[in-house]
């Protein structure tokens, strides 16, 4: 098993040193021709926009559309706006989940915060998932194959999925609770490609 972590811009070093605690093979990613050999791959959060413009302009836009057909792919925060087909405006998206996104969906004041979630399909599912908010997005909403994974109380979505394919609002990379990356490396195991 060998896993990527996109290494443009954003926290991907803490990705990075997430799988590497799983006893995972990882690489940091800066051009397309490293996506080769991997059977995954994770964008981490940071600034979607300056993600976004960095890969078309490193030419990562087709071959990463092209990787999503038969291998996974996971998007943390400004990771999972860049996979959505959709963010209400203008700026360069992947469009490889069939999501809805709204950036910056929890306002000014109160724009990064920390909450437990109930995450059953997570092994072990006990304790709740301790989730990192930052400058969060929502998943507005979840059509064609994708699926909700995980919401707030209040029915605001925050993961999905996509066969191989796997969008979080939140970042498990901040946090030592690896159950995350776990399920992440079990989808690229056992999921058929979408
Ligand atoms: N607010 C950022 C964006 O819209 C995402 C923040 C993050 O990745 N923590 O791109």
């Amino acid at each position: 098993m060998k896993v990527g972590v996109l290494a443009l811009q954003g926290d991907f070093a803490e990705h990075y040193h997430s799988l590497s605690l799983l006893g995972v093979e990882a690489i940091e990613v800066r051009l397309p021709e490293q996506l080769e050999d991997l059977d995954g791959l994770i964008i981490p959060g940071g600034e979607s926009t300056t993600i976004g413009k960095l890969m078309d302009a490193y030419g990562f836009i087709e071959p990463l559309r092209a990787f999503a057909q038969t291998r996974g792919i996971w998007g943390t925060c400004a990771g999972a706006i860049l996979m959505a087909q959709d963010v209400g405006r203008e700026q360069v998206l992947l469009k490889i989940m069939d999501i809805r996104i709204a950036r910056n969906a929890f306002g000014r004041q109160i724009d990064s915060f920390e909450t437990d979630l109930a995450a059953p399909f997570l092994q072990p599912p006990e304790p709740p998932y301790h989730a990192v908010f930052i400058r969060a997005p929502i998943i507005q909403t979840v059509d064609g194959k994708a699926e909700a994974l995980l919401s707030l109380a209040d029915g605001r979505i925050v993961a999905a999925r996509q066969g191989k394919l796997l969008a979080t609002s939140f970042h498990p990379e901040l946090t030592p609770d690896l159950r995350f990356h776990r399920y992440f490396l079990e989808l690229l195991r056992s999921q058929p490609a979408i």
